[in-house]
Order: C-alpha cells, then sequence, then structure tokens
C-alpha cells in the first residue's frame, strides 16, 4: 500500500472528531509526502488529505477506531496556553531545573503532541517566505488563520484587516477571554483583539511620529480613527467585545483617547468593562462569582425539583432548546491592568546578572590554541524582589475561568500567555525564564484539573516562535585536546537544586538583546484534543483547528 487517503464531510468537517465519511484507498494518489499533508488544515473542511505509507497504516488504524466506534461532539470549551518563545531547549532547561533531568513537567503529561511549522512571510512583495517570526506574525497566524509579516497585528502583507477568531466565536454565542504576563497591548495578546499595521502602536500616543527603528516603529498614522482606522491596540481593546481581558499594561491606557474626551481607560470603563488593578480586587471578583454560581446551583436545585423530568434538559435536547438556555449572566466585563508594563518575573539570578562573555586570558587573545579562558561563576535562581503583589499567572487563570465560565452557557475560548520566556530570553536571563515556565505550568495545572471537571473542555499548549537560549555543556567535551574550547556567545551557568550546573548559552548576536530562532515549535493537547491534532501542521492551521473543535468552519 503505497498512499492513502480520507475525505471529510464538509458539514462535520473534522479531522477525526465528525469524519462522517470515511474513504480509504491505495495506490491512487502517491504524492511521495513523507508527513502528514492537508495544504492546511484550515482546508480540512474541503476535503481531502494524503498520507504516504509511514503514517497511513498507524493513522487510519486510529482513526477508524475512533471515528466508528466514539463519536465526538463539539466542545465546550478550548484553552489555549502559549509560551511565548517556549521552544524544546527552554521547555528542556525548565525540566531540568524545576524536576531534575529525570523529572517530568506537567507539559510532559500531556497525550497528544504536534511539532508546528513557524511561516513568516517578508513585508515587501513578493512577500517570500522568513525563516525566524516575531510574536506578532506567528500569533496572527493563530488568531487569524493568515500567514503574515513580522510587526503586524491581525493585518495582512497587504495591510487587509483580517476576521480575527474573536469575532467568530462571539457571534457564535462563546465567552471569550485574553490573559497575559505580558501588557494586554502586547502583541500576543493583542492579535485577539485588534488590527493594526504596527505592534508598537500601543496606545494613542504612539499612532503618530516616527518612534523606534525598523520593525520597532511605533507610528501608524493611517490606523488613526480620524483617517478610516481603528485606532491604537488599547482603544480597541477597550472596545473589543471580549469577556475578559487580564494582564500588565496599565500605561497604554493613560493616555486619552484619539478623541481627547476621556482616557482610554475611561472609554473601556464606559464600554461596560469593570477595571481591576490588585489581588485584592481579583479576590473581591472571585467571591462575587462564587456567590453567584452558588446562587445559580440552588435556583437550577429549585427548578429541577418543581418541574421533574417533564423539562429535564435530555428531554428537550433539541438544538433550538439549547439555544434558548444561552444566557449571558450578569458578571460584568473585567479589564484587569496590574502593572504599568510587563509583569514582573517571579526569579532571578543570585548575582543579579545577565548571562557574561567568557573571559579569554591574554595569551589566548594572542593565539586560540594558548592560554586559557575563565567562565563566569555559576549563579542560583532566586526570588525576584520586584515581584512583590503581581498577581501569578495561575491566580488571572482561575480568575478568567470562573468568569468566563458564567458569562455564556454556550462555552468560552480562553487564551493565556506567558510571555517573559521569550522577555528573559533576550535579556539573557535563564532565571527569569525558568520562573514564566513554572508560571505557565502552574496555569496548565488548573486548565487541566478544569477539563477533568468539565469534560467537553480542549486544552492546547504552544509557543509562537522559538528562542535564543541553548543548553551547552558545562565543560567543552573538547577539553581533552588542552586548548581553551568555549562558546562565543553570553553564558549562564545556573546550579540546579539537584546540584549540577546546566550551562545557558545566548549567541545569535552582539546586540543589547538576542533575537529569537526558526526552529519548530510544540503543540501540546489534553485527552480531548488528541482526538484531532495532527502530527503536523502549519501555524496557520491552529486558527481552524480551533474553530472546528467547536464545530464552526473558517
Ligand atoms: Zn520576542
Amino acid at each position: 500500500m503505497e498512499a492513502g487517503f480520507f475525505v471529510l464531510s464538509p458539514e462535520h468537517g473534522m479531522l477525526i472528531r465528525g469524519c462522517s465519511v470515511l474513504v480509504l484507498g491505495s495506490g491512487i494518489w502517491d504524492l511521495g509526502i513523507d508527513t502528514f499533508r492537508c495544504n492546511g488544515l484550515s482546508h480540512l473542511n474541503k476535503g481531502l488529505c494524503v498520507f504516504s505509507s509511514k503514517w497511513f497504516s498507524l493513522f487510519s488504524a486510529a482513526m477508524l477506531a475512533t471515528t466508528v466506534s466514539s463519536p465526538i461532539s463539539a466542545a465546550q470549551n478550548v484553552i489555549l496556553i502559549i509560551g511565548d518563545g517556549m521552544d524544546d531547549q527552554q521547555i528542556t532547561m525548565a525540566r531540568n531545573y524545576l524536576h531534575g533531568a529525570e523529572g517530568a513537567l506537567t507539559l510532559d503529561s500531556m497525550p497528544a503532541r504536534s511539532a508546528v511549522q513557524v511561516i513568516t512571510r517578508a513585508s515587501e512583495p513578493p512577500f517570500k517566505p522568513i525563516y525566524v517570526a516575531d510574536s506578532a506574525n506567528s500569533a496572527t497566524a493563530i488568531a487569524t488563520g493568515v500567514t503574515t509579516s513580522r510587526g503586524r497585528i491581525s493585518t495582512s502583507v497587504e495591510d487587509v484587516d483580517l476576521r480575527l477568531i474573536s469575532q467568530d466565536l462571539k457571534e457564535a454565542g462563546y465567552a471569550v477571554g485574553i490573559v497575559s504576563t505580558a501588557s494586554v497591548t502586547d502583541a500576543t495578546p493583542a492579535v485577539f483583539m485588534a488590527n493594526i499595521s504596527r505592534r508598537f502602536c500601543e496606545n494613542p500616543g504612539a499612532m503618530q511620529g516616527e518612534q523606534g527603528r525598523g520593525l520597532f516603529t511605533a507610528d501608524c498614522p493611517e490606523d488613526l480613527i480620524a483617517n478610516g482606522g481603528k485606532g491604537s491596540i488599547s482603544e480597541q481593546i477597550a472596545r473589543s467585545p471580549v469577556d475578559l481581558v487580564l494582564g500588565g499594561g496599565m500605561k497604554h491606557f493613560e493616555p486619552l483617547s484619539e478623541s481627547g474626551q476621556q482616557t482610554v481607560l475611561d472609554l473601556a470603563r464606559s464600554q461596560g468593562f469593570r477595571i481591576l488593578e490588585t489581588l485584592d480586587d481579583i479576590a473581591a471578583v472571585q467571591t462575587e462569582l462564587n456567590n453567584s454560581a452558588t446562587e445559580a446551583q440552588v435556583s437550577e436545585a429549585n427548578r429541577s425539583s418543581g418541574e421533574g423530568a417533564l423539562s429535564s434538559p435530555s428531554a428537550t435536547g433539541s438544538a433550538a432548546a439549547d439555544e434558548s438556555r444561552l444566557q449571558v449572566s450578569s458578571s460584568p466585563r473585567l479589564l484587569g491592568l496590574f502593572t504599568p508594563s510587563t509583569m514582573p518575573v517571579r526569579w532571578i539570578s543570585s548575582s543579579g546578572e545577565a548571562a557574561q562573555y567568557p573571559e579569554p586570558s591574554m595569551l589566548n587573545h594572542l593565539h586560540e590554541y594558548l592560554g586559557e579562558v575563565e567562565l563566569p561563576e555559576p549563579v542560583r535562581c532566586e526570588p525576584n524582589a520586584a515581584y512583590g503583589a503581581t498577581p501569578p499567572l495561575a491566580k488571572m487563570t482561575e480568575l478568567a475561568l470562573a468568569q468566563l465560565s458564567q458569562r455564556s452557557d454556550k462555552g468560552f475560548f480562553l487564551m493565556v500567555e506567558s510571555a517573559s520566556i521569550d522577555k528573559q530570553s533576550h535579556a539573557r536571563r535563564p532565571c527569569g525564564q525558568i520562573g514564566e515556565l513554572a508560571q505557565l505550568e502552574e496555569s496548565l495545572q488548573l486548565a487541566l484539573a478544569f477539563a477533568e471537571q468539565s469534560p467537553g473542555t480542549v486544552v492546547l499548549v504552544t509557543a509562537d516562535h522559538g528562542q535564543a537560549a541553548q543548553i551547552i555543556p558545562d565543560g567543552s567535551m573538547f577539553a581533552g585536546y588542552g586548548i581553551p574550547v568555549y562558546t562565543p556567545g553570553q553564558l549562564q551557568r545556573v546550579i540546579t537544586p539537584e546540584g549540577s550546573v546546566m550551562a545557558m548559552n545566548y549567541a545569535t548576536n552582539e546586540f543589547q538583546a538576542e533575537e529569537h530562532t526558526g526552529v519548530n515549535v510544540p503543540l501540546f493537547g489534553n485527552e480531548a484534543a488528541a482526538h484531532f491534532m495532527p502530527p503536523f501542521l502549519q501555524q496557520s492551521d491552529l486558527h481552524g483547528l480551533i474553530l472546528s473543535t467547536f464545530g464552526l468552519s473558517e
């Protein structure tokens, strides 16, 4: 058998979950493809995928078993956790430190795992592929299903506004929440709520006048409301229909909005957002949500006992009846802005320093085979005093799960970003990265516990792009040659809790900040996700994959 294919029903269009028509054959389309390809999962609903024989027997068996024995209904909730810059180097670094070289992260317990191809376009025609992304274009691929160029917030390479997944889901009756340890105006959260040509046009004051250089320029006059645009990112968030936005970035909401009549924060209030600024604010809302959840349970119990089996959901289980149950609770929409900008990280190095260059001796400067080299002293990871009363990512995730559960009976989509895996790698600070990955783990544990209680919950974890940090030997394998062999990059040697030294290397450039890298990134899924995750996909396919998980098409 050289090749196999299957056809998907357009109505039910899911890879396995809704695969109402399954046709298997051989030798018809042998395209010589070694991996699973569907020319984009976004095209799944239209029909055809091709496997090479290598994958075919494995998947056909799995699909037949799943399709025939257990038809799966659409998910009620999708929790998408994004580790910014979280490639396998960053994951391995965190595993080594948090659980030891033979330990396992919560991520490692997830039953499904795929590889995601990160694709980026040049910003000038003919928009050729380039091989390293930024968070703006890679998250745009997830939020819109469209591949674009760096720095763009849900706009195409031709500067056309793209339809957001949050729009589709809100119109379909789902609640939507966005949580990040960055400013909520930062690229990854922003792509789910805004369309703008440059990621750094984060507030009304950054819309005009060249600020920054190149990719970092904040200048978007064409996006001013007066010029027919949608305004800055913070103004678009204030007007967004989403139910919950939590993170940093208060400084982007303090300026006057473009109209000059009110601050962006007041604009958000006028749109129905309740503003949260502290851990106490979070606790107060959680108490209110708990009380209203208890009241709802009591009234549901009273209703059931009063009306008996005649009105049980199963007796009235039509789509129309389900639709009539859809109700938006009176819990307010929430905008939490807990820090002026990016939230402080949990851990720093005991030296307080970032990675440093090894110091070769004078003799080694004369010839690479001579002299010796002094490596930076090993450090430990310690709590960051600046972290203070910063709300942990898990605390924000907990609030989001509680609030979104009450905003719509139909279900919700929640995006949670652990942002500083990336930002601390730019800064060459491995302890900051590890602490941020620990935060992601805590949020993932909450998400998985929620999914246990609500079986229709899909949990996905992925990264937007690779990062610079790389684990290298602490002591070169070529040391036996008797010559100094050391990295040309910057190094931080971290003493792990198991007593070894993990050498973290940063060597993408010699500038003040490291670069992203072009590696593919992982995608993890819980049991509910395992039914539809292919082994290899393009990042833009995640958009269609999430929509189809809800039973929606692109
Ligand atoms: Zn970055």
